[in-house]
């Protein structure tokens, strides 16, 4: 069953993809600043959500490996980023000049020889201002091949764009990469977050990221912040980029624009 499953997602992916796409929503989960008492919104990450028609929702971590190993990754993640830019440069239009928005970018998009002249593409049509725009990369056994890695991430930045490391922690990390990378933020995984408080690696490790990333003047961002225990915790760590529940979910760009803009 699990085979025809697979088969059926594959099928409906891509008929998905080759259809203008209107399956897929993007959706945006607010990143704060809490040294901002005001307004702490300082933009969101894009957030893609499959609404199959056959197939019912579907969660990306359900559709992102299987659209990894066919390749539609590819165009579903420039379809995402084109939205997000899209997005952000109406935020920036309405009064938001410094709302960022943050898009997650698979290695398999990375890996395209023509990304970064792909992601030129997007910002110069959309004409988002690129510091206003935050890639989000996660390690993987891919970057084993950290020249090419580091190259292809610098000729990002010299873009003006950011980068961002994300689910730090998990996976293939290697402290080295922190260091190596030409990174601007790294995001700490939320499994840290989970039991901080609680659980004194927890506590250590997200002590010593941030220790880690003033040293080498990177900013930290915690996901999965959900309640006021963490928050309080993660505040007097000093970490001042937060996204979780604990301020909003993500949200359908009519909610997020209600609320944020
Ligand atoms: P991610 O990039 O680490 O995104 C953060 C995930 O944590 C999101 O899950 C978000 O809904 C969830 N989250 C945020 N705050 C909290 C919280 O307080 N508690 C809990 N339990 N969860 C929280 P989501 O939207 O299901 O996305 C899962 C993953 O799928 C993302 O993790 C990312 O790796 C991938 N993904 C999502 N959209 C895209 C996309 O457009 N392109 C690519 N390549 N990957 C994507
Ligand atoms: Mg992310
Ligand atoms: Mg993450």
């Amino acid at each position: 069953s699990t085979s025809f499953r697979r088969l059926d997602m594959e099928k409906n992916m891509r008929n998905a993809t080759n259809n203008a796409f209107s399956e897929f929503e993007v959706v945006y989960q607010p990143i704060v600043d809490v040294t901002r008492e005001s307004n702490p919104c300082v933009g969101a990450e894009a957030l893609i959500r499959w609404n199959s028609g056959e197939l019912g929702l579907i969660a990306p971590t359900d559709f992102i490996p299987l659209a990894e190993y066919l390749g539609l990754i590819n165009p579903i993640g420039a379809y995402v980023l084109e939205e997000a830019c899209k997005r952000c440069k109406y935020w920036n239009d309405m009064g938001h000049p410094d709302y960022k928005v943050n898009v997650n970018l698979s290695v398999v998009q990375l890996l395209q020889n023509d990304i970064v002249k792909k992601i030129k593409g997007i910002i110069d049509e959309v004409g988002i201002e690129p510091g206003n725009l935050c890639l989000e990369v996660t390690e993987s056994l891919a970057i084993n091949d950290m020249v090419r890695m580091k190259r292809i991430l610098s000729e990002i930045k010299a873009l003006g764009v950011k980068v961002a490391l994300d689910d730090f922690g998990t996976g293939y990390s290697s402290l080295n990469h922190i260091r190596e990378m030409p990174l601007d933020i790294i995001k700490i995984d939320k499994c840290f977050i989970e039991h901080l408080g609680e659980d004194d690696f927890s506590d250590a490790f997200v002590k010593m990221v941030t220790e880690l990333a003033n040293t080498i003047g990177v900013h930290v961002c915690v996901e999965g912040v959900e309640t006021d225990r963490q928050y309080a915790i993660i505040k007097k760590m000093g970490i001042y980029y937060i996204q979780g529940y604990f301020f909003d979910k993500p949200m359908c760009i009519e909610s997020f624009e209600e609320k944020y803009i």
